[in-house]
């Protein structure tokens, strides 16, 4: 097995179970370690012992590359495959296989933790026909938000990566962004810009305790812009995670989803386990409103792109028919409920 292969698929399943990020890092940064060497300049040092000492090789990335160099699949590997063959979330089995894509992910551009293409390509793996790349915009500096130069360059990057999936099609990767709700309810991004990607998820990440009047003015402002595709995580929540947990953010729940309902705008149901947002009564209440929903991983890594299990679980459990939720739709569905938007 390829030792590289090997490193990255290991921290691929790691995060997938939610293992501690330095312990998947360790991974990703063997597998940076190795790409730099031949495979004789490799084979070389595993057998004179130079790799064992490598700084950032520690003793069970070395046991990875020395057991894929052998020619076989490694033990710890093996075992992590094991693990990963079990479904992920109990519920939501039958929804979860309807899904065919995801409109919320990130990259390393911002906060995120992989480059586009790592992205891309295990969303592939996993069989999604098309993912969204909606990295941060540029008021959220602590995640390093893409200033509309960087997000212009970022479009001509998915282009290529387009291309090059264009020789075996069946996937897309459409552009997009996590576009901040500013205080007074505007979108932190030009809108040329906007105007320009295919889907734009707006979210609030800021003054989450505002009162509900003035919360809900500013929710129902980014609802109302006609580039707003989907509104993410609505209530900000944090339900459990290294984070520590938060209380949803207060606002008008039927006057917002109706508002969604009105405006073709669709509420995302947020995969995350730490988020779980919007909680179960609320869902109820943007079902009743008629909205359509939208099943995201909002992964900052490959393996988290397989939390869409978490959200297909929940939106069964509360009864969300599969026909409301636009990632079961094919792309050209997809598209053409995006654009028409525009
Ligand atoms: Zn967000
Ligand atoms: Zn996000």
């Amino acid at each position: 097995m390829d030792a590289i292969d090997a490193l990255n698929e290991t921290a691929f399943w790691l995060e997938r179970e939610l293992a501690d990020s330095f312990k998947v890092q360790a991974f990703r940064r063997a597998a940076g370690i190795i790409a730099e060497l031949s495979q004789e300049d490799l084979a070389a040092r595993l057998k004179d012992g130079r790799l064992k000492r490598t700084k950032g090789i520690g003793s069970r990335t070395y046991e990875v590359i020395s057991q894929a160099v052998d020619g076989r699949v490694p033990d710890y590997l093996e075992n992590l495959r094991r693990r990963g063959a079990e479904p992920l979330a109990n519920g939501g089995r039958k929804l979860n296989a309807e899904l065919r894509g995801d409109l919320h992910s990130h990259s390393n551009w911002s906060d995120g933790g992989s480059p586009i293409d790592v992205m891309a390509d295990a969303a592939r793996i996993l069989g999604r026909e098309y993912i969204a790349l909606t990295d941060h915009s540029p008021n959220l500096t602590i995640a390093n938000g893409l200033s509309p130069e960087r997000l212009m360059e970022q479009l001509t990057v998915v282009d290529g990566i387009n291309e090059r999936y264009g020789q075996e099609p069946g996937f897309r990767l459409l552009t997009g962004i996590e576009v901040d709700i500013l205080e007074g309810g505007g979108l932190d991004q030009s809108e040329d810009l906007l105007g320009q990607l295919d889907v734009v998820v707006a979210s609030v990440h800021s003054k989450l305790r505002s009162e509900k009047g003035p919360m809900t003015r500013r929710m129902l402002a980014a609802i109302e812009n006609p580039h707003t595709n989907v509104l993410g995580h609505c209530t900000g929540r944090l339900v459990k995670g290294s984070r520590g947990t938060r209380p949803p953010s207060e606002f008008d729940p039927r006057e917002v989803f109706a508002s969604c309902a009105e405006h073709s705008v669709a509420v995302e149901i947020n995969s995350r386990p730490e988020r779980q947002d919007p909680p179960d009564e609320l869902i109820q209440i943007a079902l009743d409103a008629g909205c359509l929903f939208s099943i995201d991983s909002d992964a900052h890594a490959p393996g988290q792109l397989d939390f869409l299990q978490y959200g297909a679980e929940r939106a069964e459990v509360n009864g969300v028919p599969a026909e409301r939720i636009v990632t079961t739709w094919p792309l050209a569905r997809l598209l053409e409920w995006l654009q028409s938007k525009q």
